[in-house]
């Protein structure tokens, strides 16, 4: 498949130092999870650079560059405990959507196939159109929910008359039958978009979106544990889908449709890992960084630690799993806890 192996910042630039691969080698790798970069922002309705997000997020770290990122909190390492490569960035030519989209989706199948989780660094969010759909086909029969978090529905029929875009893939997966309406669960909306027609097409749909004043009238854990019980309820895998501006713009300012009133960074790192913890992911992908609107590479940072909270609670559940450990929804105290010998 066409594929454009690294970036400029040369053969061994990858996510966090982690192994470089080629997805074409896959089958010789036993990853469990393999990260790709998705650099298109041909659908951005306002601000571009969206492009740029995945060396962004891929190079925003304080830490050695040791190969190990212990999690204090779950006792994992996420980068230790999983075997994570990272495949380079696809080949995506920002004048053809349809083409950049079946290149990626031609990648998440090639991880899908030899049992591994795609982590996909866009990208605007058009890019799930790419992903989603090979997460659904490659699992089919078995059921895929969506689980997005989001400031926008990004439900539209039409952009600028363009049916693939950042404002309209989400529609287009329910109507295509990717997903289920019942089964795309959207937290974080907010602010004076969409319109009520399509606002309409979602309640017909029966797609369940959790605004802000919902979430800050019943708490974000209520409303995460009813989204978890929704996206699990009918399916055996969830797909999350991380768009970084429902975090605030105080905490990711370089993003394309910044909307004020969103999550604190905290409370994004909190859910994500709580839901990492708790639903079988079968994939993650985070969006609409774009670094020339970035301050301090503020966004690129929460972006990078959304991909390490997520791979810590995976390598957290998967311990539970293979222990037979009973369910902990309550972590004892820090000093509690010696670090687990491997
Ligand atoms: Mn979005
Ligand atoms: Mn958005």
């Amino acid at each position: 498949m066409p594929h454009r192996p690294r970036s400029m910042f040369g053969p061994d630039f990858t996510f966090l130092g982690v192994p470089a691969i080629e997805v074409s080698d896959l089958a010789r790798e036993s990853a469990d999870v393999v990260i790709l970069g998705a650099p298109f922002d041909a659908g951005t309705s306002h601000r571009p650079g969206a492009r740029f997000g995945p060396n962004a997020i891929r190079a925003a770290d304080c830490a050695p560059w040791d190969g190990a990122r212990p999690h204090l909190a779950l006792r994992v390492d996420p980068l230790t405990d999983l075997r994570v490569v990272d495949g380079g960035d696809i080949e995506m030519p920002p004048g053809d959507t349809a083409l950049s989209m079946t290149r990626l989706r031609e990648a998440v199948t090639a991880v899908l196939a030899v049992g591994a989780i795609p982590v996909v660094l866009g990208g605007d969010h058009t890019v799930s159109l790419g992903t989603m759909r090979a997460v659904a086909a490659q699992r089919r029969p078995e059921r895929t929910a969506l689980l997005h978090f989001d400031a926008h529905a990004d439900t539209d029929d039409t952009q600028f008359g363009l049916r693939e875009a950042h404002g309209t893939q989400m529609r287009r997966l329910v109507e295509e039958g990717t997903i289920h309406g019942r089964e795309l669960v959207q937290i974080g909306l907010r602010g004076y978009w969409p319109a009520p027609p399509t606002l309409n097409w979602m309640a017909e749909n029966g797609l369940r979106a959790y605004e802000m004043t919902e979430i800050g009238a019943r708490g974000l854990p209520v409303v995460l544990a009813e989204a978890m019980a929704t996206v699990t309820a009918d399916t055996t895998g969830v797909y999350l889908s991380v768009d970084i501006d429902v975090a605030d713009p105080a905490a990711a300012p370089g993003t394309g449709t910044p909307e004020p009133g969103g999550f604190t960074s905290r409370e994004l790192l909190d859910a994500v890992r709580t839901v990492a913890q708790r639903v079988p992911l079968v994939g993650v992908e985070i969006v609409e960084v774009s670094p020339a609107y970035d301050h301090a590479e503020t966004t690129a940072y929460l972006a990078n630690r959304v991909i390490l909270e997520a791979l810590s609670g995976i390598a957290w559940r998967r311990t539970q799993i293979d222990t037979g450990t009973a369910w902990q929804p309550e972590l004892p105290l820090l000093h509690d806890r010696p670090w687990r010998q491997r």
